[in-house]
C-alpha cells in the first residue's frame, strides 16, 4: 500500500490501477495519481481548496483528512504519483526544490556531516553554505563526484549524508552513480540523488539504490514554467530520518498549495511525450553546435566526446534536454548571442516546453564557477529547424 509522508493511506481504486508496475513508464505517467471522483464522477481530478476538513458530531474525522498543511487530497495524489514513478515507497512535496532540500537538511541529526557534489545547482550549494552551515549544527563539504578518490578521502571521516545530482548544473558533468552510491553506504552514509534534470524516465537512481530522490517538479515535471514545487522520494520509509523529514514538511509548512499540485500533476500526465520532443531536439543541436566554427565547446552527455558519455550512456535512458555551451570570444561574445536570439527565450529555469537560454555566469553571481562563455540551453518542443535557424543567425550576428 502506498505512503503518503509518514502515513499509510488507501487511495481509490483507480489510482492504484493507474500505479500498476507491470505497465510501462510512459503509460504510468498519464495515470499516476489519477482517480475518478466517487462524487461527481469527474475525470479530470478537482481541486480542493478547503483549508480544513470537517469532523461528524462525535468528533471523529469525516475522510482522512485534517488541514491542508498536514496533506490535502491534491498534494496525496502528486505525492502518490511521484513515488510510483520514482519506484519509491513513499513521496512528499515541498513548495520548490530547495524547500525540498531545506527540509531534509532540517531533519538531519544535530552534528550530522553532509558531502555534496562541488558541481551541484548553485542555489542548493547557497542552501548548505550559507543558510545551513552557519545556523544548523551541521558541517558540509564539497567533493568533485567524478574523483573517487576525493570521494573516498572525505568518507574516510563519519558522512551522514552525500548530495549528487546528475547530469550537473549547468556543466553537465556525469556522476557515476552506481559507485557513489556504493562508497557512501559502505561508508554508513545516505545517498540523496537530486534527479530533476532527467526525470523518472531517464534515470532511475533508487533502483542503483539512493536512499532519497530529490527533484523540482518546477521543471520537467510540471513541465510549463508556471508553478513551482518539489518533491523528496524515498526507497525505503521507515527509517527515522524520513519521519523527521514528514514531521517538518507538515510542522514547518513549506508546502505546495492545492493548485500548485494540481498544476504538476496535469503537467507530469504529458511528461513522456514532452520529453522525448525535447530530447531528440537536444540530440540535434548538440551535435550542430559541435560543428560551428564560433562554438568553443559543447558540454552534453549524448556526444561521443563528452568525458562521461560512458558512464552516461550506462546510466541514463537518453542523455537528457539539457546542454550548455562555450562560444569563442568570451563573455561579450556570449551576451552577444544571448542578445540576438528571437525564439529562444532569454530566461533563468529549464525543462518547459519553451526552449531557454541563459548566461549562466551572470546569474550565479559573483562566486560563480561557471565559464563566462558558457550559455545554458533548456532545449524545448519547437520544431529543431527553427531552433537551429535561430542559434544560427544569433552566433553569426554575434
Ligand atoms: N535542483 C536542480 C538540478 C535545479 O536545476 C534547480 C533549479 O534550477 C533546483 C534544484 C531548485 O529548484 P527550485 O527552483 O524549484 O527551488
Amino acid at each position: 500500500m502506498p505512503r503518503v509522508g509518514n502515513r499509510q493511506v488507501s487511495p481509490p481504486l483507480e489510482m492504484l490501477m493507474g500505479d500498476d508496475p507491470r505497465r510501462k513508464l510512459t503509460t504510468r505517467v498519464v495515470h499516476a495519481g489519477h482517480s475518478v471522483d466517487p462524487v461527481t464522477g469527474a475525470l479530470v481530478p478537482p481541486i480542493h481548496l478547503s483549508t480544513t476538513f470537517a469532523r461528524d458530531p462525535g468528533g471523529e474525522l469525516i475522510g482522512p483528512y485534517l488541514y491542508a498543511r498536514a496533506q490535502n487530497p491534491n498534494r496525496q495524489a502528486l505525492e502518490v504519483a511521484l513515488a510510483d514513478l520514482e519506484g519509491g515507497a513513499a513521496a512528499l512535496c515541498f513548495a520548490s526544490g530547495v524547500a525540498t532540500l531545506s527540509a531534509t537538511l532540517q531533519a538531519l541529526e544535530p552534528g550530522s556531516r553532509v558531502l555534496y557534489g562541488a558541481h551541484l545547482y548553485h542555489g542548493s550549494r547557497a542552501l548548505m553554505e550559507r543558510i545551513f552551515a552557519l545556523r544548523a549544527d551541521l558541517t558540509f563539504e564539497a567533493v568533485d563526484l567524478r574523483d573517487l578518490s576525493q570521494l573516498d578521502a572525505a568518507l574516510a571521516r563519519r558522512t551522514r549524508l552525500v548530495v549528487a545530482e546528475s547530469p550537473t548544473n549547468p556543466m553537465l558533468h556525469v556522476i557515476d552513480l552506481d559507485a557513489v552510491i556504493a562508497r557512501a553506504h559502505a561508508a554508513g552514509a545516505l545517498v540523496l540523488v537530486d534527479n530533476t534534470w532527467p526525470t523518472p524516465l531517464l534515470q532511475r537512481p533508487l533502483e542503483r539504490g539512493a536512499d532519497l530522490v530529490l527533484h523540482s517538479t518546477t521543471k520537467y515535471i510540471a513541465g510549463h514554467c508556471d508553478v513551482t514545487g518539489g518533491a523528496l522520494i524515498a526507497r525505503d520509509p521507515e527509517r527515522p530520518l524520513w519521519h523527521r523529514i514528514a514531521d517538518v514538511q507538515a510542522t514547518a509548512g513549506a508546502v505546495p498549495s492545492p493548485f500548485d499540485c494540481w498544476l504538476t500533476l496535469r503537467g507530469l500526465s504529458t511528461l513522456a511525450v514532452r520529453l522525448r520532443a525535447q530530447v531528440d531536439n537536444a540530440e540535434r543541436l548538440a551535435a550542430w553546435l559541435a560543428d560551428h566554427p564560433r562554438v568553443d565547446q559543447v558540454h552534453y552527455p549524448g556526444l561521443p566526446t563528452h568525458p562521461e558519455h560512458a558512464i552516461a550512456a550506462r546510466q541514463m535512458a537518453r542523455p537528457g534536454a539539457m546542454l550548455s555551451f562555450q562560444v569563442r570570444g568570451g563573455v561579450s561574445v556570449a551576451a552577444g548571442v544571448l542578445g540576438g536570439l528571437r525564439l529562444i527565450g532569454r530566461a533563468t529555469s529549464l525543462g518547459g516546453v519553451h526552449s531557454l537560454a541563459e548566461h549562466r555566469y551572470r546569474v550565479e553571481g559573483p562566486d560563480t564557477q561557471t565559464p563566462q562563455n558558457l550559455i545554458r540551453l533548456s532545449v524545448g518542443i519547437e520544431h529543431h529547424d527553427d531552433l537551429i535557424a535561430d542559434l544560427a543567425q544569433a552566433l553569426d550576428g554575434a
